[in-house]
């Protein structure tokens, strides 16, 4: 029977409470589909912190990159924010990213029928919106030296540096124009190339890269122009390529189009394992009261079954017994509307896991 180990990490908050129904979901794909999922589970964040003293232990580390895909939940709580920002559980998280090499973020935006009026935006202007932003995640800004505050002159001047060296902005491009490829054949890089040389680089790169990509139709745009025409018109995007810095802003946009942070699901990749996680945090609010939405962290656990594990049939009907699940009237408390039926986090999970049962049968 074909074996899959996947490093399982539900962290801190509703981390594990939505670990717990993706971990449902799972147990109907290995049965129905004859094949094992070797789960290891490991303590990171906060957690990690409180057992270990740090919030992403070397053990742990190495575990994740031992495995075919890592699945995590969320890291952090208001318990841990007095801590040295060394030690503090976003640490571990950076930690993840940069032990296992992750330098692409995948984070597709699909609005579901159903939660339509869910999105503070009118119904005609979401309605069919199915993109993703690939965003850069281990350059720009975030990691550039030199960086920090300093006094000159009897002042205090901040510095980061934007930094971007060709063969990075080639390897994320690639990803961009791989993933346009398999979708709609088109992809918009999201630059500032009129006033930032760095950007200027990026679009040059890109576009050189494009030219082994002559079935995907290249276009750029201005970051500043991007974030109206994501409110204004997001019908018209597919995949759209970007830095670290502008990805981090554009794709929290996007995930606001759909209402909710519960129903997002996103990808880390580099070379080698890549890692799964809802784009929520540890929602300390709700934690521990059956309130949060699983389907975040459900439908990341279709992207590594697609992504990492090459069964993109299983992943198709995991999302597709999502859609049908919400189509029946279900909801979390997040995403209720009037006439709906609101569910635990628990009960969610069951039916969503039955519903693949069903599908798969
Ligand atoms: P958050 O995403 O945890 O919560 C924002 C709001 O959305 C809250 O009202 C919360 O109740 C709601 N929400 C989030 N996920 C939900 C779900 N699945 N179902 C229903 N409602 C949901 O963001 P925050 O409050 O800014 O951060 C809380 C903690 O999480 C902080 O410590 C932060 O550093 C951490 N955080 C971690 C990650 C991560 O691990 N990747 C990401 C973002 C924030």
């Amino acid at each position: 029977m074909k074996t899959f180990r996947i490093a399982v990490l539900p962290g801190d908050g509703i981390g594990p409470e939505v670990m717990q129904e993706a971990g449902k979901v799972l147990d109907v794909v290995a049965e129905r589909a004859a094949v094992r999922f070797e789960r290891t589970e490991g303590l990171v964040g906060g957690i990690s912190y409180d057992t270990y003293g740090t919030p992403l232990t070397d053990a742990v580390l190495q575990m994740a990159a031992q495995s075919d895909a890592v699945l995590l939940g969320a890291m952090g709580g208001p318990k841990w924010e007095p801590l040295d920002y060394s030690v503090r559980p976003e640490r571990g998280l950076l930690g993840l990213r940069a032990g296992l090499g992750l330098f692409a973020n995948l984070r597709p935006v699909r609005v579901f029928d159903d939660l339509i009026d869910a999105s503070p935006l009118r119904p005609e202007i979401i309605r069919g919106i199915d993109l993703v932003i690939v965003r850069e995640l281990t350059g720009d800004v975030y990691f550039g030296e030199p960086r920090g505050v300093r006094v000159e002159k009897g002042e205090r001047i901040g510095v980061n540096t934007m930094i971007y060296s060709e063969t990075e902005i080639r390897r994320i491009a690639k990803v961009g124009f791989e993933l346009a490829r398999k979708r709609r054949k088109k992809l918009l890089s999201v630059d500032k190339a009129n006033v930032l040389e760095t950007t200027e680089l990026w679009r040059t790169v890109t576009t050189e890269v494009g030219r082994d990509y002559p079935d995907v139709e290249l276009s750029h745009m201005y970051v500043d122009n991007c974030a109206m025409q994501l409110i204004r018109n997001p019908g018209q995007f597919d995949v759209i390529v970007t830095t670290n810095l502008f990805g981090d802003i554009l794709s929290d946009e996007a995930s606001m189009l759909t209402g909710s942070m519960g129903m997002l699901p996103s990808a880390s990749q580099g070379e080698k394992t890549a890692m799964y996680e809802p784009i929520h945090g540890s929602a300390p609010d709700i934690a521990g009261k059956n309130l949060a939405n699983p389907i975040a962290m459900i439908l990341s656990t279709a992207m590594m079954l697609r992504l990492s594990l090459g069964m993109a049939t299983e992943a198709d009907l995991v999302e597709k017994a999502v859609r049908e699940v919400l189509k029946a009237g279900f909801r979390t408390g997040d995403i209720r509307q009037p006439g709906t039926t609101v569910v635990g986090t628990a009960e969610m999970g069951d039916r969503i896991a039955r519903q693949v049962g069903a599908l798969m049968a």
